[in-house]
């Protein structure tokens, strides 16, 4: 009795910590700068040693690795579980030095002895005025993937769509309840688009690396983008390419024609998985526009959207679970 009931603590301590904890990426050194990706790691104030840099991540797990580097100040940067919840990383220099710091969405940047700010690739990248909805991850560019679907018309469709069964089809953000009024904890792993008729195409270079069907997701495929960075493309009705094709960024790779899978409405659902683990889109693209005035003016104003429905939907699915409770709790499960 005492082992299954350790048994069961232990399966609820993994289980937390993996719900919760972030985890590290690559770790890379180039131009004088140290990059760190990561999905949902804290960066908390380095330790500033005389010979070493110790950087903090919370919340954040990673095997121990290092890396040797061929540059006059740095020697190596090795990282570790620190303790349960943090991992280090550690530079170790040969003199004395200076740093900064700068972060990006899933990005840390170290810079030795700072970063050239005005050097931006994204500030003086000419996409960004193109009029569809573009971001950075790892350096590499991505478009939102329908095709001629402008920027107004993609936030009105993404976090700006009410759907129209707003309890049983879920939001479209990331992260958002879906099967909460079944009392399922499952969340959103990817992006919705709501559109119909409309062609999908590759939001960056690369290769199809998977085409599948199934009752779930309808059609899918799935590609590969170099640096360890996939995309999926989810309720498609036609594929249109082949296993193995290279694509460019912007290329017909399907359409969406009527819901399909378990969609409600027609959708697009897109994922962005570095190391194959999805991430939120949103914050990659908020990033992107951050110092163009209109653009993040109508993310703000789309994000009011999105709070008004998370909350309208919180009190239906509240009220849905009081009434079926109440009245019928018996076929509550049973029915779907
Ligand atoms: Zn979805």
């Amino acid at each position: 009795m005492l082992k299954k009931i350790n048994y069961f603590l232990l399966f609820l301590l993994l289980f937390s910590r993996g719900s919760e904890a972030g985890n590290l990426g690559e770790i890379f050194f180039e131009n004088a700068m140290i990059t760190i990706h990561h999905n949902a790691c804290q960066l908390k104030s380095p330790l500033k040693e005389k010979r070493k840099l110790i950087l903090p991540l919370d919340k954040c797990a990673s095997r121990a690795q290092k890396i040797a580097i061929s540059h006059p100040n740095l020697k190596q940067i090795h990282w570790a579980q620190h303790d349960r919840q943090t991992v280090w990383i550690v530079a170790t220099f040969s003199k004395d030095y200076q740093y900064e710091i700068t972060s990006s969405p899933y990005q840390y940047r170290i810079c030795i002895p700072f970063c050239q700010k005005n050097q931006s690739i994204m500030r003086h990248n000419p996409e960004r005025e193109s009029s569809t909805m573009m971001f950075m991850l790892k350096d590499m560019l991505f478009q939102i993937p329908l095709q001629g679907m402008l920027i107004d018309e993609f936030l009105e469709r993404s976090i700006g769509f009410v759907p129209q069964d707003v309890m049983k089809d879920g939001l479209p953000h990331f992260g958002a309840k879906r099967d909460d009024w079944l009392g399922s904890s499952r969340k959103h792993k990817g992006y919705d688009i709501y559109a119909n008729n409309i062609n999908v195409v590759a939001a960056a270079k690369g290769t199809v690396i998977k085409i599948r069907q199934n009752k779930i997701a309808g059609r899918y495929v799935k590609l590969y983008h170099d640096a360890q960075l996939y995309t999926v493309y989810v309720h498609l009705k036609t594929v249109l390419v082949e296993i193995g094709q290279q694509v460019k960024r912007g290329e017909i790779i399907g359409r969406i024609e009527g819901a399909t899978g378990n969609a409600v409405e027609p959708q697009l659902h897109f994922e962005i998985k570095p190391y194959n683990q999805s991430v939120d889109p949103f914050p990659l693209i908020e990033h992107f526009y951050q110092d163009h005035r209109q653009i993040a003016y109508k993310i703000t104003k789309y994000k009011k959207t999105l709070s008004a429905s998370i909350q309208k939907r919180d009190e239906n699915v509240k009220n849905f679970r009081l009434r079926s409770f109440s009245s019928h709790s018996n076929h509550l499960y049973s029915n779907y």
